[in-house]
């Protein structure tokens, strides 16, 4: 089959195969480079899928662990447990989430430096590009996300919020959990008084040299804040059909493992979420990506309708109740959540039984999960992914 003819799903598993098969064992050693958006074989790039699910990261873990070795894939499998665990913590603080929405509205900064931020016109040349990069590519490289936060906090003194809205906006990965706790782990505000300081030999030397003698602040301290979010308990497993309507969102879209389920229902409701109903609005790139994964489920389930957000409500409003797919901490959740109150919609999430058992140890730090992952990987292994 031709890349013409296939839909995302068959692209992106086309290449994650590709990478499994070709690219994966040069990770351990060259992850960290950025070698540029014309050269990125040494990464994966599939992170607006995972992001999506329209790859699901415990069936991509499967699938490594039938052709390598743990040991020969550690680090790769460990990034992919990050994605899974900052999730996790934010599932478990939800306050985190809500509370950096609150500050987009109330903090104070310099308007000036941030406008010339955004806008490339910094006078340090690497950030400009990577501004440009964003937001032609609509993606970056994991270590320059850390360089760019790093410089966009303590060398440009602007608040991480406002970079962590920028990022949303430009990133078709852009994702409530791994951006808003990256940009706080940068900060120093995730791991308390620890923060990531971009240095210039760094950058040269994983940029192969394309940004030497960086001016950089190297003497910031850890920023803090007094905020203690407080810790709720993860739901109870339960994925039965209740109503006999369900709704799916764009931060869940692997329909594979549920077809037989989904297929019972009389609608899937596909819903959109436009800028208008978002508190962070996207680029049209991340707005135009996220409306092609939606179409693409619409091809899976003869019995789904895509709506978008404006009328959710006329089309669900003589319902009693429905079925959600949980869509995680974050815009979709906030949106259906607060619609169904509204309708006065009785609503059934479903959950992912992996989810809530990873997430079961996403309490502390993330070295305390990383001793669960052998307990996660057989418990991956039981389930018919
Ligand atoms: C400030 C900052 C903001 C970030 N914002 C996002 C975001 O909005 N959405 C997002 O998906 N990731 C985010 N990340 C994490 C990471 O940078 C991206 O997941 C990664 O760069 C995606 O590229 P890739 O698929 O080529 O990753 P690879 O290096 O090939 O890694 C494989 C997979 O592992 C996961 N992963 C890798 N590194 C991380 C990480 N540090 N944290 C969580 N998961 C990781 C991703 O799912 C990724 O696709 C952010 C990191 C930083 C420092």
């Amino acid at each position: 089959m031709s890349n013409q003819t296939m839909n995302i799903y068959e692209k992106a598993i086309k290449q994650s195969k590709f990478y499994i098969k070709k690219n994966i064992l040069k990770y351990n050693s060259l992850r960290n480079y950025d070698f540029g958006a014309n050269q990125r074989d040494n990464v994966s790039c599939l992170s607006s899928f995972f992001c999506h699910r329209v790859l699901l990261e415990y069936n991509i873990i499967n699938e490594i662990l039938k052709i390598h070795s743990y040991s020969k894939v550690e680090k790769y499998i460990q990034e992919i447990f990050w994605r899974v665990y900052w999730k996790g913590w934010l599932e478990i603080r939800p306050e985190v989430w809500d509370n950096f929405l609150l500050d987009l509205n109330e903090i104070k900064y310099n308007k000036l430096a941030y406008e010339d931020a955004i806008n490339a016109r910094t006078n340090i040349s690497c950030f400009n590009d990577w501004v440009l990069e964003i937001k032609r590519e609509n993606y970056l490289h994991n270590h320059t996300r850390m360089w760019f936060a790093s410089i966009w906090i303590f060398t440009l003194n602007l608040p991480w919020q406002l970079g962590a809205k920028f990022f949303l906006k430009y990133l078709k990965d852009g994702d409530a959990a791994s951006n808003t706790l990256s940009w706080k782990w940068v900060a120093g505000l995730q791991t308390k008084g620890k923060h990531y300081l971009a240095n210039s030999q760094n950058i040269a030397k994983y940029t192969n040299n394309r940004y030497t003698e960086t001016k950089l602040n190297q003497t910031a301290v850890a920023k803090n804040e007094i905020f203690i979010p407080s810790i709720r308990k993860i739901p109870e497993y339960q994925n039965n059909k209740l109503y006999s309507n369900i709704i799916i969102l764009d931060t869940d879209l692997f329909i594979h493992d549920r077809l037989d389920l989904l297929n019972k229902y009389n609608n899937v409701y596909i819903v959109f979420l436009k800028n208008d109903d978002r508190n962070i609005k996207l680029s049209n790139n991340v707005i135009n990506f996220k409306k092609e994964l939606l179409k693409d489920i619409i091809y899976y389930l003869p019995n789904s309708k895509l709506i978008d957000s404006t009328n959710f409500k006329n089309a669900v409003s003589n319902l009693e109740g429905i079925d959600i797919i949980y869509p995680n901490i974050g815009e979709n959740l906030d949106f259906i959540s607060k619609k169904c109150v509204e309708l006065k919609l009785k609503t059934n999430f479903l959950y992912r039984e992996l989810d809530l058992f990873s997430w079961q140890f996403c309490e502390k730090g993330f070295f305390k999960f990383k001793q669960k992952i052998p307990n996660i990987l057989k418990h991956i292994k039981t389930l018919d992914l």
